[in-house]
């Protein structure tokens, strides 16, 4: 196996990730938001998220969603199905739904629905990473921290088969 190819390392991601807050907090004054994770590939960009949009005037709620696109391997099986619901009601509410990476689109495409069905006052949605290479479907997304190239990434919570979650770093996938 060949040595782990760094994409994004820990210190940029820390940068982008205040960036990100910074809009955020900026388009989100003046109220209350919902922040929904989808797990489990969101977790670590979550916890980083909101710690970055803590002390700038915007109460959180921060929730999760376990939804499942991927087998055990690289493919998307081309299913969507949602685990765990949230546990906070969304109507009226302010939503920031997070995420991992948008690569076909399906899975953000198949959790916005089921939201916004919930009619939320205003749904956005932020992700680390973007694929547009593979985009399939359509989605709105309002925040991205990075475009990512055509490449099976993982670490900061981006796993392979369930590993490499803990990288505090991306990297490609040594082939
Ligand atoms: P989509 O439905 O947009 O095709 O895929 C979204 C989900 O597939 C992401 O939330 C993520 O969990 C997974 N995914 C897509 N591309 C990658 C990748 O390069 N690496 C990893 N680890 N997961 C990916
Ligand atoms: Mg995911």
């Amino acid at each position: 196996m060949r040595a782990t190819q760094i994409l994004i390392s820990d210190r940029r991601l820390q940068r982008r990730v205040r960036r990100l807050a910074e809009a955020i907090a900026a388009d989100f004054a003046g109220g209350e938001v919902v922040v929904v994770g989808l797990l489990n590939g969101s977790f670590v960009f979550v916890a980083d998220l909101v710690r970055q949009l803590h002390g700038r005037r915007l109460p959180l709620i921060v929730d999760f969603m376990t939804v499942a696109s991927y087998g055990a391997g690289r493919r998307p099986s081309g299913r969507v199905r949602l685990l765990r619901d949230l546990s906070v009601g969304i109507r009226g509410r302010r939503v920031l739904l997070v995420d991992d990476i948008v690569d076909t689109g399906r899975t953000l495409q198949r959790v916005q629905a089921v939201l916004r069905r919930r009619q939320p006052a205003v749904l956005k949605t932020c992700v680390l990473l973007d694929k547009p290479a593979r985009r399939a479907a359509d989605c709105r997304v309002d925040y991205v921290g990075f475009t990512s190239p055509d490449e099976f990434v993982t670490g900061y919570g981006l796993d392979y088969a369930g590993r490499c979650r803990e990288q505090p770093f991306v990297s490609v996938l040594p082939q």
